[in-house]
Parts: structure tokens; sequence; C-alpha cells
């Protein structure tokens, strides 16, 4: 496995026993190639920025810092999680827990928008770790109810999207009432210029951890295009898209597929489509009540669904271990975004693949500026032949 690096293990890395078993049990024996470097590193205390593609064990880097830095003896809040959705709070909470089975007294919880309000207050009696999405904290700080005075580790995962205009005023809010002695980890796949240094004005000199993040053809995804007549009808543009996206789920043995869209319509009017030919597919988007999102995701992650349809909500940080093909129904926004879409297959090393469905025109320009942006190479989907 090219992710593994050979002859070291965790113990290596001086990790205290119940961290150390907390790993094993969770199926972890031998650390990535960032976790090995940036571990140590947590571990002494400086600020990190660490930028590592998809899928190669960020939040087990924040998860074994974090915990190995907490009083247990105590019931203070000492370290708060941020992430942009509520689906990877819930994501970075289930690997919190499992890193830290062997620590009895560990209180994690998870503190989400869509959620009660009361809930969270029985929680805060009694948490070493936050982990949730900024509006909720930032409400709860304002509130008086989460205390924050004990905080001493502050983590920004997906950090560059934590730092986009619609979060960063939250963001900014809560870092100036945290205590001003606290460790910073930020950590993603993607940084724009413009935020690194950004970050940098909120950290004590941080170290920057960058590892082989400039070619995504070795996550071991191979990634196609199928090109769709651009027709001015939308309605006539979208049948041929499910046409297509049905022919793909037929012909191409996946294990189970993400399929990503702009617009939260397009999903659910994919989702309705391909559900009455008879493909089950959940949906997933922000317009949707929490209860529907979390089943939507536990429906994927227990592979009671093969084809999960998402909005960009999804498009980071989620990992489902047996995703192995993504199609895109239209070209993202950015690059970035793109790179995050494609991460969601070929989780930790495995392999996988990425179709993105291009009308003919402004979007083939778009997937044209996407692949030169990424360095990489986005070829035709062979061997389909579809009526248009
Ligand atoms: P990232 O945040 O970098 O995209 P994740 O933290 O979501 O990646 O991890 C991706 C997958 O790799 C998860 O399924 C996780 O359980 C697995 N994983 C992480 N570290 C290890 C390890 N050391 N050994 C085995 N599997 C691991
Ligand atoms: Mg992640």
């Amino acid at each position: 496995d090219v992710l593994i690096s050979e002859n070291v293990n965790f113990d290596g890395l001086l990790l205290s026993d119940p961290i150390l078993k907390g790993l094993k049990s969770a199926g972890f024996e031998r650390p990535s190639p960032i976790q090995l470097k940036a571990i140590p590193l947590g571990r002494c205390g400086l600020d990190l920025i660490v930028q590592a593609k998809s899928g190669t064990g960020k939040t087990c880097v924040f998860s074994v810092i974090a915990l190995e830095g907490l009083q247990l003896d105590t019931s203070a809040l000492q370290v708060l999680i941020l992430a942009p959705t509520r689906e990877i709070a819930i994501q970075i909470w289930d690997v919190v827990k499992s890193i830290g089975q062997a620590l009895p007294q560990l209180r994690c919880h998870t503190f989400i928008g869509g959620m009660p309000l009361q809930e969270d207050k029985q929680k805060l009696k009694k948490c070493h770790i936050a982990v949730g999405t900024p509006g909720r904290m930032k409400q709860l700080i304002e509130q008086g109810v989460m205390n924050i005075e004990n905080i001493r580790m502050f983590i920004l995962d997906e950090a560059d999207k934590l730092l986009e205009d619609s979060f960063q005023e939250q963001i900014n809010w809560i870092y100036s009432t945290l205590p001003d002695n606290k460790q910073m980890l930020a950590l993603s796949a993607t940084y724009p210029e413009y935020l690194a240094e950004h970050l940098t004005a909120y950290m004590r000199n941080p170290t920057f951890l960058r590892l082989n993040v400039t070619d995504p053809a070795l996550l071991g995804i191979r990634q196609y295009y199928k090109s769709v007549k651009f027709h001015p009808l939308p309605n006539k543009l979208f049948e041929s898209k499910v046409e297509i996206v049905t022919a793909l789920l037929s012909s191409i043995d996946f294990q189970q597929c993400l399929v990503f869209s702009n617009l939260q319509t397009m999903a659910q009017n994919m989702a309705d489509a391909l559900n009455s030919k008879g493909w089950p597919t959940a949906c997933i988007a922000g317009c949707l009540d929490q209860k529907d999102r979390n089943l939507a995701m536990a429906k994927l992650k227990t592979f009671k669904c093969r084809v999960l349809i998402s909005t960009d909500l999804t498009s980071r940080g989620i990992d489902a271990d047996k995703v192995n093909l993504v199609i895109n129904l239209d070209i993202p926004k950015d690059h970035e975004t793109y790179l995050h879409r494609i991460g969601r297959a070929g989780r930790f090393g495995t392999f996988g693949g990425c179709v993105s469905i291009v009308s003919e025109g402004q979007e083939m320009v778009n997937l044209q500026s996407v692949e030169r942006k990424c360095k990489t190479n986005i070829s035709l989907l062979p061997g389909m032949h579809i009526k248009q």
C-alpha cells in the first residue's frame, strides 16, 4: 500500500498506551506519511497548517494530538474542533471516540445546527472535546452556555472552507473569544494562495506541512468526462443527463457512488428520476431536514444505499470507504471543489474513478480549466454508446 510507511508503526511515535490501544482497535496499524510527520510536531505544541490529499488520514492527525493533550481528571472543555458541515462534524466525533475508546473518562460531543439546543446544554455539563459547526458553536458561546476559559486547542478541519466568506465572520468571532494561549491546527487538502496568508495571521509562527499535493492522479483516481449535447431547454438537458447516469451506473462495476450537482433542485430531481428507474438512491442537500440528512449519511455508511446524490455539502471531508465512483452532473465552481469531490472515491489509497458529465460549450471550457489548474488529465470516457 503506497500510503503506509513501511517499518514504522504507531509505537514509534511515543504515544500513550490508551491511544495506542485505541488506534489498534480502530484498525489503524501503521501511520500514513502525514500522520508520521504531523503528529510529533503537533504534540510539541506547534501551530500547524497541514495540507495533504483527501483520504490520507488527516482526522486521525488532529484527533491523536487533541487526545494526547487532554486532562481527563476535570470536566473542563479543552478542545474546540470546527468543521464546515454537520456531517463532517459527526464523522470527526466518531473518529475521536474510536481512537479514544480506551479512555473511559473521555467525553466528546457534537454541537451542530438543526439539533435541539437543550441537548447541547446537557452535553456541556461534561465535555472535554467539542466538535461542531461554526454557527452553533458561536451561538453556544454567545449565550454563555459553553464555557471556553480552559480551551487550549483550536482545530479547523477543512480550514480553507472555514475561512471563506460565509464562515469567516463566525470564525473570527469565535477565535477572538477564545483564550490567547492556545495551540491551533488547520487541515485541508487545498489552500488557495490568499487563504494561507490569512491563516497565518491567526497563528503563532505556524509550521507548514505539505505532502504530495500537486498530483491528484496519484490518488489512484481515474478521471473521465462524458460529453452531452447542449440543449437550451433545461428539461431536455436533464433528460439526457439522466440517460447517461443510468447508463454509467449499469455499465461500471462500482461498489458505491456519489453523484454531485451544483444545484439542490438538480440533485433532488436526479434522485427522483433514478429512484423511479429502479436505482435506490439517497439524496442529501442543505434544504433537507437534519434528520433526513443524517439518515441519508447513515444509509451510505452502512451500505444500505449504493448511490447518494448531493450538492457540494458532501464534496468535502466525507469518508465512506466503499465509494469508488464519483459522477459530476455539472462542473464544480472551482478546481478545489473538483479535487474534493473526486477525493470521495479512493479513500486511503484505494482505487476509484470519476466521470464528469459536460455539456458542449461553456461547461467543456470550464472542465478544461479545472484540468489545467489541477495539472491533471481528464480523458474521454471510452466505450460508452448512449443514444442522445
Ligand atoms: P482525510 O481527512 O485526509 O481526507 P480521513 O481522516 O477521512 O482522511 O481518513 C480517510 C480514511 O483512511 C478513513 O476511512 C480512515 O479510517 C482511514 N485511515 C486513516 N488513517 C489510517 C491508518 N493509519 N491506517 C489505516 N486506515 C487509516
Ligand atoms: Mg478530512
